[in-house]
C-alpha cells in the first residue's frame, strides 16, 4: 500500500453567485487538470440568511452533472423537466445536465437561519455531454452509513466503499463522494484507488493528512491571502489535493475531523468552459449561447 502524500492545500475563498449568494469556493474556473474529472467545489454554509436568501434563481447548465449535498436548512428546487421539490438535511441531488437544463435552486434556512452545504460539478466525457438530462434526489434515509470499530463514520453518497455502495448510480467518470468522521486522536487510512484523482474537504474539526512516518514538507499554496495555510493541523474550509497512491492518510486531532472525500477517474479531454456551461471546443460552447439566445437551447 502507498499513502497519498498531500500536493497542495489551500482555504476556500469567498465568492459571489446566483443572485447573489455569498459562499465560499474551494476550487473551479481553473486547475481543471489537476481534479479532473471535478470542475467545482462551492461551500454554501452560512449562518445570515441575508446572504443567500436571493438564491439561485432559473439558469441553465449543459455537459456537466451538479451534486447538492444539504447538511442543514433546505434548498427548494424545480427545472425545466417538470421536477420540484426540497432538499433536506442530509439529502442529496445528483443532476446530469446533459444536453440541457433549466433550473433553480431557492435555500431557506432552518430554524436558526443556518444554511449548511455543497455543491460539487463533475464533468461529462465527450460521449455524454449531450445526453438525456436526469435528475436522482436520494433523501437522507437511503444514503449508507458504515461505522468501524475506532468509530469512524462514513456516509457514502456515490461509489463503492468498505462493501457498500451509495444510492446515486450511472455516473460516467464514476466517481467516489463520502462524508467522513473520524474520532479525536483516531489515526486510520482510507483506500482510493490509484488510477483517480482525489481531494478532501474538512468541514468541522481539525486533524493531518500527512502519513506520520512521511518527512516532507507538504507544499502549500496562497490564493488571495497573505497567510499560508497550516501544514501541520488541517482545519475548516480547507481542501487538500492528493499526489498518487492507494490510500488517504488522515490523523484526526482533539475534536475529531469531518470531511467529503471525492475522487474520480480523470477524463483527460479538453476543457471549454463558460458560466455554467461546460464543452470540450469553444465551437461547442458558441452553438449552446446560440441556442439559449433562440429559444432552442432544451430538446424535446
Ligand atoms: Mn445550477
Amino acid at each position: 500500500m502507498s499513502i497519498r502524500p498531500v500536493r497542495h492545500q489551500t482555504q476556500s475563498e469567498p465568492a459571489i453567485e446566483g443572485a447573489g449568494v455569498r459562499l465560499r469556493r474551494a476550487f473551479g474556473f481553473g486547475k481543471t487538470d489537476e481534479f479532473d474529472p471535478f470542475l467545482l467545489l462551492d461551500d454554501f454554509r452560512n449562518e445570515n440568511p441575508v446572504d443567500y436568501f436571493a438564491g439561485f434563481p432559473w439558469h441553465p447548465h449543459r455537459g456537466i452533472e451538479t451534486i447538492t449535498y444539504v447538511l442543514a436548512g433546505s434548498v427548494a428546487h424545480g427545472d425545466s423537466l417538470g421536477n420540484s421539490g426540497t432538499l433536506g438535511a442530509g439529502d442529496v441531488q445528483w443532476m446530469t445536465a446533459g444536453s440541457g437544463i433549466l433550473h433553480q435552486e431557492m435555500p431557506q434556512g432552518d430554524a436558526r437561519g443556518r444554511m449548511h452545504g455543497f455543491q460539487l460539478w463533475a464533468n461529462l466525457p465527450r460521449s455524454l455531454k449531450m445526453t438525456a438530462p436526469r435528475y436522482q434526489d436520494v433523501p437522507s434515509a437511503e444514503i449508507p452509513e458504515v461505522t468501524e470499530d475506532d468509530g469512524t463514520k462514513v456516509r457514502i453518497i456515490c461509489g463503492e466503499f468498505w462493501g457498500k455502495k451509495g444510492p446515486v448510480d450511472g455516473i460516467a467518470t464514476d466517481p467516489r463522494y463520502l462524508d467522513v468522521f473520524v474520532p479525536p486522536g483516531v489515526s486510520r487510512t482510507l483506500p482510493v484507488e490509484t488510477d483517480r484523482h482525489a481531494f478532501a474537504y474538512v468541514f468541522e474539526g481539525e486533524g493531518s493528512f500527512r502519513d506520520a512516518s512521511d518527512p516532507r514538507p507538504v507544499a502549500t499554496e496562497r490564493i488571495g491571502s497573505d497567510r499560508d495555510a497550516d501544514v501541520d493541523l488541517t482545519g475548516n474550509r480547507s481542501l487538500v489535493l492528493f499526489g498518487n497512491g492507494d490510500e488517504v492518510a488522515i490523523r484526526a486531532g482533539d475534536e475529531g475531523i469531518r470531511f467529503l472525500l471525492v475522487s474520480g477517474r480523470p477524463l483527460k479531454e479538453p476543457v471549454a468552459w463558460q458560466g455554467p456551461i461546460v464543452m470540450n471546443t469553444r465551437e461547442e460552447l458558441a452553438q449552446a449561447y446560440a441556442e439559449l439566445r433562440d429559444g432552442s437551447f432544451i430538446r424535446g
